[in-house]
């Protein structure tokens, strides 16, 4: 790095030991759960009024070995005002506005 650059914005996150490493930038999400735990995507931003810090709805899968995204699974759990039978639809909306299961979009690194 050049010494006249500014340090980009590190932050100390905790993950499980048994989460997949992140992919590239591009890549398949695998589930790393990194972006989540870096910082509150829109979804998060707009339903559970979180600004900043690690994602209260990111959830581990001690099954799959993977983070998963509560609001997707069991958004009812997060949200006091959603009637269970609409958890399901409104699952199928989160999925579509955190594009769930395509590229990795996020640009942050593990040192
Ligand atoms: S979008 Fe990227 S950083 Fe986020 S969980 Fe998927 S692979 Fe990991
Ligand atoms: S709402 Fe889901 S996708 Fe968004 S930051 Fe939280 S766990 Fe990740």
């Amino acid at each position: 790095m050049n010494p006249q650059q500014e340090p980009p914005d590190r932050q100390i996150l905790w993950l499980h030991s048994a989460a997949p490493a992140k992919p590239k930038t591009g890549a398949p999400c695998n589930g790393c759960g990194l972006c989540c735990a870096a910082e509150p995507c829109p979804v998060a931003f707009l339903f559970l009024w979180q600004r900043k810090g690690r994602c209260r709805a990111l959830e581990w899968d001690a099954e799959t070995g993977l983070y998963r995204c509560g609001m997707l699974l069991q958004p009812d759990a997060y949200l006091f005002w959603l009637p269970q039978t609409a958890s399901g639809w409104f699952s199928r909306r989160v999925r579509r506005w955190i594009a769930a299961g395509t590229a990795c979009d996020s640009e942050a690194e593990l040192f």
